[in-house]
């Protein structure tokens, strides 16, 4: 009944840019290959849901309970940056420029799409920042529409609290996305942060 090899496609053709002949051409590469790289390849699969978290601190994704940032105290905890995804994390971390902490959103205000500011979650910010009394918050949530209004709402719930917002300069390209920005450009974008 249930065909492996179908199964598989279907699976991967659920990936973004994936379409189904990759998929195909992915499936029986992966069948031509030594089993046990199969194996470690479904081992590494289970293996993500199963160990990686949120970090408690920065909420991106650690396997421990603090992520590598969070528990290094060489990281310049005056400075928090708050990013939308746990992918922009990586993207300024190969800039090798930043070396404050972080917070992860995972989620950007969309109130066309009924996504709220409860979607936000900033309740663990706000404590965070009241118990650290950072110097500077950056806001680097993407320079698109939800990314803006996100970037807006949170400089105007911290600046309640008397700390000092800042907001990443534009010129990143497709959509203000972090993610696909080279090293100079974000490098750029945080040296030119103007105050929230
Ligand atoms: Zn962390």
């Amino acid at each position: 009944m249930n065909d492996p090899i179908a199964e598989l496609v279907a699976l991967l053709s659920r990936l973004p840019g994936i379409g189904e002949r990759t998929a195909a051409r992915l499936t029986y590469h992966i069948l031509g290959s030594e089993p046990e790289y199969a194996q470690a390849f479904g081992h590494a699969l289970i293996e993500l849901h199963g160990r990686v978290r949120r970090c408690e601190r920065c909420r991106n994704y650690a396997v421990e309970a603090l992520c590598g940032i969070c528990s290094d105290p060489r990281r310049d905890a005056g400075l928090l940056c708050v990013v939308a995804r746990p992918p922009d994390v990586a993207a300024l971390e190969r800039g090798h420029g930043y070396r404050g902490q972080y917070y992860v959103l995972h989620a950007l205000l969309s109130p066309l799409d009924g996504i709220g500011p409860e979607a936000l979650q900033l309740g663990a910010l706000v404590e965070r920042v009241q118990r650290g009394a950072p110097r500077e918050v950056i806001i680097a949530t993407p320079l698109s529409v939800e990314g803006e209004a996100t970037a807006l709402y949170i400089a105007q719930e911290l600046r309640a609290l008397g700390v000092r917002c800042s907001r990443i300069a534009s010129g990143l390209p497709h959509g203000g996305e972090l993610e696909f920005s080279d090293q100079v450009t974000l490098a750029r974008a945080l040296e030119g942060r103007r105050d929230l």
